[in-house]
């Protein structure tokens, strides 16, 4: 996930331009100005995971993770680029961008832009919070949030993995930030990201059963407790600075 600090910034400040952009006052004057640049075929593009398949073993097993990422989050990107196809004032926008402000988009598209732009936004975090040098005690500033929000990492894994257990049918389990610095564990349904609802997702675990379902089965609790071996968690220090 490239979401340096002047993205997001950037992003905060766009969303209500992006969300007029959408209405359709603009779209006429907006398609006018840009005929002479189309966007790219494929605006959203699947990364490549940063370590092998197998890198997360025993605790994600390689054929877990290459189905995970080749064929679901792929799929994710095929349709979020399907979706967009006809849409000039979509195509542009960051993913980040498009799941945020889909508001004034027909139910239809809406619906599509939540399922696959979530589900393209949350995997390309996925694979980067997680590591085959991660796990053990949470450190830097992630450390102090969990010990002074959460009473230490205990505390904090266990209501972590509560929430995610609980979550019906498929969704995330997240540590979120408000605008205020107030931290919570939330789940959401689906593919829905915590941006949906004006939260910024610090870190969040998968808990659709494609994530582990061949080598936990219905064990969701087993794989909540194993990920925690995995976590990167310098990378989910990075996301703090966001
Ligand atoms: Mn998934």
């Amino acid at each position: 996930m490239n979401l340096s600090k002047r993205d997001f910034l950037r992003a905060a400040i766009i969303a209500p331009v992006a969300t007029s952009l959408i209405s359709n006052s603009f779209v006429t004057a907006h398609t006018r100005t840009t005929q002479n640049s189309p966007a790219p075929t494929t605006p959203f593009t699947l990364p490549a995971l940063p370590y092998d398949f197998a890198a997360l073993e025993p605790h994600i097993d390689a054929q877990t993770m290459q189905l995970h990422h080749d064929r679901h989050h792929k799929t994710y990107v095929d349709n979020l680029n399907k979706a967009v196809l006809d849409k000039p004032f979509l195509r542009r926008l960051k993913p980040e961008e498009l799941i945020r402000n889909t508001r004034s988009l027909s139910p239809a598209l809406r619906d599509t832009i939540r399922n696959n732009g979530g589900g393209h936004v949350n995997h390309t975090m996925f694979w980067r919070i997680m590591s085959p040098q991660g796990g053990g005690e949470p450190v830097g500033e992630i450390a102090r949030v969990i010990r002074t929000n959460f009473g230490g990492f205990e505390n904090f894994k266990k209501q972590f993995n509560e929430t995610g257990t609980k979550r019906f049918g498929s969704g995330w389990v997240w540590l979120t930030r408000d605008r205020r610095n107030r931290y919570s564990i939330i789940s959401t349904a689906n593919q829905d990201n915590p941006m949906m609802q004006g939260l910024f997702p610090v870190m969040g675990n998968d808990v659709w059963e494609h994530a582990y379902y061949l080598k936990y089965n219905n064990r969701r609790a087993d794989y909540l407790n194993a990920w925690w071996n995995v976590v990167n968690w310098d990378e989910v220090n990075n996301r703090l600075r966001l």
